[in-house]
Order: C-alpha cells, then structure tokens, then sequence
C-alpha cells in the first residue's frame, strides 16, 4: 500500500478540475499538464503546480505520453490520473507509467487491452453468460458464413469494427443485397480509423434504450456496482442528456444488469472505477455493449444519487486498500439529471459553433452542480471536443430533478456562440422524456429544428412588440417602459435613462 500525496492530472478542461477539487478536499497535492492553447484555463490557475507540455495540437501535448511521465518523474507526483478520453483508455500509457515507476489511477494495461477491443470484450465476458445481442463474436472473414448468419438474426444488421467507439465505426444494413458492399467498406474505415479492421456482425435493436452501469473493483477481487445511468438521449450516437437511476427499471430488473455489469468486470480482473454499457430493448432484455475502463464524462449522476465520490475511491483503490464498502451498503436516494452543455447548433444539426463566451453565467442555487471548465471572455479552443461544461440537477423526484434542470437551464447566461441549452429545455419540457418510455432515436423521432425555430420567432416577435410597446407606452407613462424580456422572462435589454 502506497500513500499518494501529488497526482499529474493528464487531462484538461472540466475532467481535470473536477478530479483536483477531490484531490484537494484529500489534501493531496496537484499537478496540471497544459498546452500552448490552454495557458489562460482554470484547471491549469487550480494546480499547485502547472507545465506546459507542447502546442495545442493534442498529439503535441495531452497525446505525449513520454512527456507527461516524464514531467510527473520531475515534480515528484507519485501517480497519473488520465481522466477521460486522451490517454484514458490507452494500455501502453499505462503500462509505461507503471514501469517508470508512478500509479496510474485506473485498471491494468491488461484490463485496458482486453476491454479496449469489443470482441476481446465479448469473449472475456461470455465465460460469465452475460447476455449479449445475437451476431457473431469473431471478426467477420467469411462473406457466405456472414451472411448465413445475418439471415438467421434478421435485417436490419448493424456493422461495427471491434477498435471503434465514441460513436464512430458503426453501420446500419437493411437489406441482404446491400451487405457485401458496406461490409467492404466498413472494413477498410476501420482499419484506416483505428489501424484494426476487424469487423462483427450485431443485430440491430429496434427501439433500444442505452443503460450503462457504474461499477468499483478493488485490487483484492472485491467489485460492486452503483446502480445504472440511462443515457438515450443521443445525437450521433452519443450521448447529451444522462440520468440516474433510469426511469425504467424495476428493482428486480436492476439487481439483474447490476450483477451482470460485475461480472462484467470480474471476467477481465477489473479494478478501478469503470462503466459497462447494455443496450436494453422494449421488453427489458439488456444485452452487454462494451466496457469503458476510466472515469466516465457522465458520473456526476451517479456520484448525486449514491453520495459516494468516484474520483476519491478511485485514489483509495489506486492506494490499494479494500473497498470502503459493500454491494449492501449502497443505496439510491433521489433523483439526477445531466445536461452536456456543449458549443454546438442544435438548429444546424449538432455542428460545433466554436468562438468566444462573450457572457457566462452559471445557473445557482439548490440541487445544481456545474462542472465546467471556462470562464467568462475564454475562447473555445478548436482543438479539442466542444463541450463547455456539465449540468446536472438533483431532485428528491425524477420531477424535481426535471423541473430544476429547467430552472438551472432558464439561468444559465451564456452568449457569443449556440449551445445544447436550448435543445435541454425542448427534451425537459417532451412528454416522451417525461414519460420515460423514450429510446435512444429521440432525436430523429421528434427534434427538428423547427422546434427551436418556433421559439426564436416567438422571441422576435416579443421583442418586437416590446420595442413597439416601448415606443407608446414612453408616451403614455408606463412603468415597463425601460425593459424587454426574452420568452423566459429574463431581462435581455434595457433603457438607461439619464
Ligand atoms: P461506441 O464504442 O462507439 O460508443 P457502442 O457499442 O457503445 O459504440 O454503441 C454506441 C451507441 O450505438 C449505443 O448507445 C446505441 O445508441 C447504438 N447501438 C450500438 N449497438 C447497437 C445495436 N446492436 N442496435 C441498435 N443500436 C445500437
């Protein structure tokens, strides 16, 4: 056992400031790793200590694994902690910073290899019988024993390469005649994508939902699970809206994709904290995805519903001590929602709008947590993924945990570029989101972006008539006047008098 007292954050923006704020209320020291990019940003005025690491290509920088651990060797940090993303899920990474000696804070080299493929995946856990959807489990060479295969499961198919991920990698077949040809094809995009072109055969889930479950694992063959995060809202096959616990489950149902999840990890010796994902179909069948060895973007849900700090247990198992408790102990209280505010059009089908934030006002007040990593006038760098910060709302209720996102979403200020905000407010205020029933194709299904557009004209058209009314009731004395308000009330301009 090895007491950790500084710790290399090998990561940026909102990740690496949510992990210091842990490290710091530990009393353990703090190390952030910068490119030329990100002089300016809160994670690196956080740190105890800062180094800039190489300009803002993230090949250059937050990619250059020797220079990271080089850097830890130097300011004396005893571990690394890759956050998400980057080198999160990179078993060389690991490996080498096992070797030269620091923790990395995370699973085995071994646990990332067997995880990091998705048939690799598939084969360690179908020693535990996890349910897993029907298709082949061996990259697909044979294009008549393919085929044989995907009549016996049934159009349409779905396509994915076993190195893929963040939504990338995958395709939809609908018809026999079609196959050979996108199979080709999504062949040769994975192996230049990914340097792997192994591809599988799934079948594809008609109306699925997207249920993952949060799981801890010691270094002592102890691992538990905190319950799941339903994560449905998706564009582009990923994820914008999380929540916790999903709205769906039964408590049977939910001991049921718990206990597989740990098995899960059990079958590649997992420890850490880690996510294994299921797609769960209408009639609750849940068929394992794949497993993600880090911390998730979406954790804070579970970390609200749970009261347990996953960054902190994950310092605990890095330490190598026992899990601090059991399956029993842990329980659900209330109800957590995430909103990924990201610098995106939602009425321009989801394309990053990067620039600067001109205004940046966070929302306030009970059961609101922002994870973020900007301040108001930073430019969004387009370096690196586009998401501004995370919103998450806590509520006894799932409704409470709805109606205060939209308080939260009504007073979060953020100008000089679009944002998911608005898209947040249109999924809040959706029957079929209220209802829980929704799958993971909400976005084709109902959102347009004419539904934003009704809202902006309404918005307009309110503004207009304010200025009209401005232009009469000056003459006529009235108290209101001096003010226009936006179509959720808030003041967006206002005379100044003299
Ligand atoms: P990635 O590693 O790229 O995130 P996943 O296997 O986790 O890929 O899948 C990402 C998303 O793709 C899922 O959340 C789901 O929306 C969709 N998806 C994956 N597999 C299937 C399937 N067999 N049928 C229908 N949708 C699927």
């Amino acid at each position: 056992m090895q007491k950790i007292k500084k710790v290399l954050i090998a990561n940026r923006g909102e990740i690496a400031l949510r992990i210091m704020r842990s490290l710091k209320e530990m009393g353990i020291k703090t190390v952030a790793v910068f490119s030329e990019a990100d002089r300016q940003s809160p994670h690196v005025q956080y740190a105890d200590e800062a180094v800039c690491i190489g300009p803002a290509p993230s090949s250059s920088s937050y990619l250059n694994s020797s220079k990271i651990i080089e850097t830890a060797l130097k300011l004396h940090a005893d571990a690394i902690h890759p956050g998400y993303g980057f080198l999160s899920e990179n078993e060389n990474f690991a490996r080498q910073v096992e070797e030269s000696g620091l923790i990395f804070i995370g699973p085995s080299a071994n646990s990332i290899k067997i995880m990091g493929s998705k048939l690799a995946a598939k084969d360690a856990a179908s020693a535990y019988n996890i349910p897993m959807v029907p298709g082949t489990n061996k990259p697909v060479t044979d294009i008549n024993e393919a085929l044989r295969v995907t009549s016996e499961i049934g159009y349409p198919v779905l396509i994915k390469a076993s190195a893929g991920g963040g939504g990338k990698g995958m395709r939809i077949v609908e018809k026999p005649e079609e196959f050979a040809e996108q199979l080709e094809r999504a062949s040769s995009e994975a192996k230049s994508a990914f340097g792997d072109g192994s591809v599988f055969i799934e079948k594809y889930i008609a109306s699925p939902k997207h249920i993952e479950v949060q799981i801890l694992g010691d270094q002592h063959g102890n691992v538990i699970h905190l319950f799941e995060r339903e994560c449905s809202i998706q564009r582009r096959y990923q994820k914008v809206v999380e929540e916790a616990p999903s709205p769906v489950l039964n408590h049977e149902k939910r001991m049921a994709i718990g206990e597989a999840a740990v098995n899960v990890a059990k079958s590649c010796n997992y420890y850490g904290a880690g996510t294994v994902e299921f797609i769960v179909d209408e009639k609750l069948n849940f068929y394992f995805l794949e497993m993600n060895t880090r911390l998730q973007v979406e954790h804070p849900v579970t970390e609200m519903i749970t009261g347990i700090d996953l960054v902190k247990e994950q310092i605990n198992i890095a330490e190598g001590n026992t899990l601090s408790f059991k399956q029993e102990d842990i329980s659900i209280r209330g109800h957590a929602i995430e909103l990924r505010v990201y610098a995106e059009d939602p009425a321009n089908n989801f394309l990053p709008d990067i620039g600067k934030l001109v205004t940046y006002k966070r929302p306030q007040g009970p059961g609101i947590r922002v994870d973020d990593g900007f301040e108001e006038s930073m430019d969004i760098p387009v370096f690196y993924d586009p998401m501004i910060a995370k919103l998450i709302t806590y509520g006894s209720t799932r409704t409470e945990a709805i109606q205060r996102m939209k308080r939260a979403i009504s007073e979060y200020k953020i100008s000089g570029i679009m944002t998911t905000l608005p898209f947040g407010s249109y999924v809040m205020d959706h029957e079929e989101f209220i209802s829980g029933r929704f799958d993971t194709h909400f976005v084709k299904k109902y959102f347009s972006p004419e539904n934003l557009k009704v809202n902006l004209d309404k918005e307009t058209e309110e503004i207009a008539m304010a200025f009209a009314g401005n232009f009469f009731t000056e003459k006529n004395n009235n108290p209101y006047a001096g003010e226009i308000h936006n179509a959720s009330g808030n003041s967006i301009w206002k005379r100044r008098y003299s």
